[in-house]
């Protein structure tokens, strides 16, 4: 009994690390005029308080863009301070790469200027955006306090894109959810990837449709190859300056839906395959056991249900 009340003592007084709610945001310089917050390679909790994501911004010649808001009113919050700190020049828009909660509740932050997104990420958000921020304030806690569900409000279609003097380029692609965008800063040859790549860390796939978001990365690919891509910013882990966190999040995926259909063709239940180790490889992979266990629940129903169509299992 003691040891129990010495454990909780000790949770306690870990979370109350965070009790000024400071996220430190300190934005990372990527190229000239782009910067990107980028957050813990974790999931979230109290401690974190869900800065697990990267957000980032571009100083136009007339204004700010936005790119993700982070998981709370208060990341919003902090992020826009941290933006004055660098620049006088007034946000223009705030744009969400998907609808997934730890790039879009900090929108409330921003609603005096016009959020963007793809015409799906306003519906997921309108329709999901209640339940999702209700799961960030069991995992986060108070750090959430305040926070609201905002919808975007300007629809953003793929090709060119002038904001504030600046030339970007939206790509719509899929996979990773139904509908993702990517944002390309021609100026600065940055690529804003979203969560169709991960760097460092396991990709998340509760709305993930995985022949999709491998076709969304060999467009990514692609665009790299070409050369015009200087930077790679990933939704979660590091800045890559090279195709590197590409190549790693497709190897993850083609590695899961192959060992699941496997899976699904030998007959195992989910108690099973939930058993199966990961991979030499991904032992050291941040939130990997995490993220396989979740994946696993997101993606065997689907593929049992091919397995017994295609005749596969006997
Ligand atoms: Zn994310």
């Amino acid at each position: 009994m003691k040891r129990l009340i010495l454990a909780l003592l000790a949770c306690v007084s870990l979370a109350a690390g965070a009790d000024d709610f400071d996220y430190r945001l300190v934005p990372q310089a990527v190229a000239p005029d782009v910067y990107v917050f980028v957050g813990k390679t974790e999931d979230f909790d109290t401690r974190n308080g869900g800065n697990i994501v990267n957000t980032g911004f571009i100083v136009a010649p007339q204004g700010v863009v936005v790119i993700d808001t982070g998981p709370s009113l208060r990341y919003g919050r902090q992020m826009r301070e941290a933006i004055a700190r660098v620049t006088d020049k007034p946000v223009l828009m705030a744009i969400n790469t998907h609808h997934h909660p730890d790039h879009v509740l900090g929108n409330q932050a921003f609603s005096d200027v016009p959020v963007g997104s793809l015409a799906e990420v306003q519906r997921g958000i309108a329709s999901e955006g209640n339940a999702f921020a209700e799961n960030l304030f069991r995992m986060s806690g108070d750090w959430m306090a305040g926070t609201e569900v905002v919808v975007p409000t300007r629809t953003l279609q793929a090709g060119p894109l002038e904001l504030g003097g600046r030339r970007l380029r939206v790509l719509a692609l899929d996979g990773h959810t139904g509908a993702d965008l990517a944002l390309f800063d021609e100026n600065s040859g940055v690529l804003f990837a979203g969560d169709l790549v991960f760097n460092h860390r396991a990709p998340t796939t509760p709305h993930a449709r995985v022949a999709r978001w491998l076709a969304s990365l060999d467009t990514l690919e692609a665009m790299l190859a070409g050369g015009g891509v200087k930077v790679l910013v990933p939704g979660h882990g590091p800045v890559s300056r090279d195709a590197a966190p590409i190549r790693s999040t497709r190897d993850w995926l083609a590695w899961l839906s192959g060992s699941l259909r496997q899976a699904a063709a030998e007959g195992l239940d989910m108690n099973e395959v939930l058993a199966r180790p990961l991979p030499e490889r991904y032992r050291a992979l941040p939130v990997a056991p995490a993220e396989y266990r979740r994946s696993v629940g997101h993606l065997l129903p689907g593929i049992e249900v091919e397995a017994l169509e295609a005749g596969h299992v006997h």
